[in-house]
């Protein structure tokens, strides 16, 4: 039976795409840049993302990774910035200011209140990532907040799910799921640390790597029926 689930952040119970727009426009015009259009926010999400994977294959380190992005980024585009650290730093703290809510995230994770235990588990900047889970009220419904920066280790790496067993206790094999739209950090980590890997995957992408996925699921409300077939019912199913 599942009784502990470990809930991803970004893109599962936030929408992530949005808040990235948010603050994208916003900080382009404060530096003068009023071009921006959805093609361009593509091409700094992509990449964005391949940074992000460049962290979870070790090959960079996460302020190589904010910094870099966007000089990547400025360089791709021709867009002149004074200070690219600067705007990142500008940047994150509109991250932490706009957030929206994923699916009606907040309702599913209260009703999951005391029929499992939760947590957050999220690589993102901390403060961020504090700012936006007490803000949106998400951070109360959880038993437990594991952010990357402060545990020294990122998803996927075996650390970063050792950290969090010291502190909720060892599961128990089959009890534990993990459920996230990244293969590459949720998938994988739920491989590497043996937890069940319950995959986000609203708009249906295909699966093209190596990593094993044990239940896909196209919105995060499924999660209440994957509860229910592991065993554990609402009292009212009861
Ligand atoms: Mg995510």
């Amino acid at each position: 039976m599942i009784d502990t689930i470990l809930w991803d952040v970004d893109d599962t119970l936030l929408d992530f795409q949005k808040s990235e727009a948010c603050g994208i426009y916003a900080c382009l015009a404060e530096i003068g840049f009023h071009g921006c259009d959805d093609a361009m926010l593509a091409r700094y999400s992509a990449i964005n993302r391949r940074h992000w994977e460049a962290l979870e294959r070790g090959e960079m380190s996460k302020p190589e990774v904010l910094v870099g992005r966007f000089r990547c980024f400025f360089e791709t585009e021709g867009i002149a910035c004074p200070d690219v650290e600067a705007f990142n730093c500008a940047y994150e703290r509109k991250l932490g200011e706009n957030f929206f809510e994923n699916e009606r995230s907040l309702e599913l994770c209260r009703g999951l209140r005391g029929r499992v235990r939760q947590y957050v588990v999220t690589n993102g900047a901390e403060q961020v990532q504090r700012n936006k889970l007490k803000a949106s009220g998400l951070g109360a419904c959880m038993d437990g907040v594991f952010i990357s920066d402060e545990i020294g280790a990122e998803k996927p790496t075996i650390g970063f799910f050792e950290h969090i067993f010291a502190k909720i206790g060892r599961p128990e094999s089959g009890t534990c799921m993990i459920v996230g739209d990244s293969l590459t950090s949720d998938m994988r980590g739920g491989n590497n640390a043996g937890l069940i890997c319950c995959w986000y995957n609203p708009r249906g992408k295909e699966n093209h790597s190596d990593v094993r996925v044990d239940y896909e699921i196209r919105s995060i409300w499924e999660v209440e029926r994957l509860l229910a077939e592991s065993g554990n019912r609402q009292k009212a199913e009861l």
